[in-house]
Formats: C-alpha cells, sequence, structure tokens
C-alpha cells in the first residue's frame, strides 16, 4: 500500500492523511523533547504506550460524554483521529504544584493547591509558548469567549474524571495539559479534545511514595523512564498483548 501523505511533523508525534476525508493518522513517535526542544532524546517504547494510553483514556473520557478527535486505533503506533481546526492555546490544570508554578511563585513542590487551577499558555513554538490570560486569547481572536466557556466547563470535567480514574490506580494526577480542537459538522462546530493524554503532557505520581511516573523522569534525568510509563499502562491495565518485550511496535505504516 502507498504510503500515506505527511501533513505535520510534531516533537513526539506526526500526522497522515487519514483514510477518507476529514480523518488523519496520528502516528506516536519514541522522541522525546523538554526544555522547549534544548533536551532531546530516545524513549524507547514511549509512542506504542502513549498510544495506548491516550487511546485508553479518551475512550474513557468519551463514555462520560466529553467529545473527542478519536475513531480508532489501528495499530501499535497510529489511531485514526478526525482532523480538527486546532485551538492554539495549551490549557494547563493544577492540582498540586509542580514545575512551572513551583518555580514562579515559590510554592513547594507536592503542596496540594486549595483549589484547581487552570492556566492558559499560547501554542507557539517559536514564542516558547508563554503563559496567557483569557484576555489575550479573546482579543487576538484565538478563541472566542464561548469557545473559552466550552473548553473550560469540559476541562474542568476532564481533571475530575482523570482525578478519580487515576486515583483508583494508586496514582496522583498532579498536572496535565490539554489541547483542543473545532469539529466542522454539516453546518455545526463543536469543541473536542484534541492530541493525546498520555504520560508526556501529565505530572503522575504514586499516590503511596509520590514516586514520577512521568516525562518528568527525562527532563530531571531521574533514569527508568520507559519502565515509568509501562507502569502507567499496566496500572490501567492496558500493556500492549505483546507485553513489554516488544515496545518498539512496527516501523512500517499500515
Ligand atoms: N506540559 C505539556 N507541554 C508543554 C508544557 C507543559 O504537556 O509544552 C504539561 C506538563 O507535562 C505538565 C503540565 O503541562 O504536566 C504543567 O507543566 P509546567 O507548566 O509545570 O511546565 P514544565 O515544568 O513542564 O516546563
Amino acid at each position: 500500500m502507498a504510503r500515506r501523505r505527511q501533513l505535520y511533523e510534531g516533537k513526539a508525534k506526526i500526522l497522515f492523511e487519514g483514510p477518507e476525508p476529514g480523518t488523519l493518522v496520528q502516528y506516536f513517535k519514541d522522541d522525546a523533547t523538554a526544555f522547549n526542544s534544548q533536551k532531546k532524546g530516545t524513549i524507547t517504547g514511549k509512542g506504542v504506550l502513549n498510544n495506548r494510553i491516550s487511546e485508553y483514556l479518551m475512550l474513557r473520557l468519551g463514555e462520560i460524554g466529553v467529545p473527542t478527535h478519536f475513531v480508532r486505533r489501528l495499530n501499535m503506533r497510529e489511531q485514526l483521529i478526525r482532523e480538527v481546526e486546532i485551538i492554539p492555546v495549551e490549557v494547563v490544570v493544577r492540582n498540586v504544584a509542580a514545575g512551572s508554578l513551583s518555580k514562579r511563585l515559590g510554592i513547594p513542590e507536592g503542596t496540594r493547591l486549595p483549589r484547581s487551577i487552570i492556566e492558559y499558555y499560547y501554542k507557539n513554538d517559536a514564542l516558547q509558548s508563554p503563559m496567557v490570560a483569557e484576555e489575550h486569547i479573546t482579543a487576538f481572536g484565538w478563541a472566542g469567549t464561548q469557545d473559552m466557556d466550552d473548553m473550560v466547563a469540559l476541562t474542568l470535567r476532564i481533571n475530575d474524571f482523570l482525578t478519580g480514574l487515576f486515583l483508583g490506580v494508586g496514582i496522583t494526577l498532579v498536572d496535565f495539559k490539554v489541547e483542543f480542537g473545532r469539529l466542522y459538522e454539516n453546518d455545526d462546530m463543536r469543541i473536542v479534545l484534541a492530541d493525546e493524554i498520555s504520560p508526556d503532557n501529565c505530572r503522575l505520581w504514586d499516590s503511596k511514595t509520590n514516586e514520577k511516573m512521568d516525562k518528568d523522569r527525562f527532563r530531571r534525568d531521574l533514569g527508568k523512564v520507559e519502565e515509568a510509563y509501562q507502569e502507567v499502562a499496566r496500572r490501567l491495565g492496558i500493556l500492549p498483548e505483546a507485553g513489554v518485550r516488544d515496545l518498539k511496535g512496527p516501523e512500517t505504516l499500515q
């Protein structure tokens, strides 16, 4: 079969033209970057695990009525998604202080926040995705006020649901980043969850030991990065059938 036309290559994923109009194929790479791409590396098997983890979380979210771009998994590294117009805003939710919040505001890592905090970042690599206020987003037309209301409502539901889901498998959802897109159907437009939800864009700590089970292991050279991603998948009950021996997965596209 002919190779699909590549539309976009990002830091951790590649998007290909889908098999039918309005669809795309999302391919998960093993590449990892941190600190605005200053640090680069490979986490063997990450793409296979993130494909599974994101599939699982998006399906569970779909079941509670959160619309997502996910259609179905195609193979070890690829999933079919609906083509959406990505809103250039990264929505971060925090339940426990960590990362840039701790650094900027001097709140020690691990401090439980009095309530969940939502932050926005303008999705722009050249500008290193600066933090912005809702005012900037609406003034510059990146999203309208209705879009923002929809995104916040969805984000809070996602946070509540995922917090419970992870707690059930002994993991604290410290913070995470989501992206949304506009899905056009006939004359309608809906805001749907897009991109991925995986240990690449969540902070996940073991509830008992607070051990990090996410990309911070790569960012901070803590070692056992693959093992941490695998452990998240194992606890969610979704390790690939082939088990840990075959995490590289097929390199060829369908
Ligand atoms: N995050 C992300 N992509 C980014 C920046 C942050 O997925 O470009 C996620 C990150 O994994 C964490 C949350 O958003 O779960 C909050 O990240 P933070 O602002 O603390 O930045 P960091 O410390 O990752 O630079």
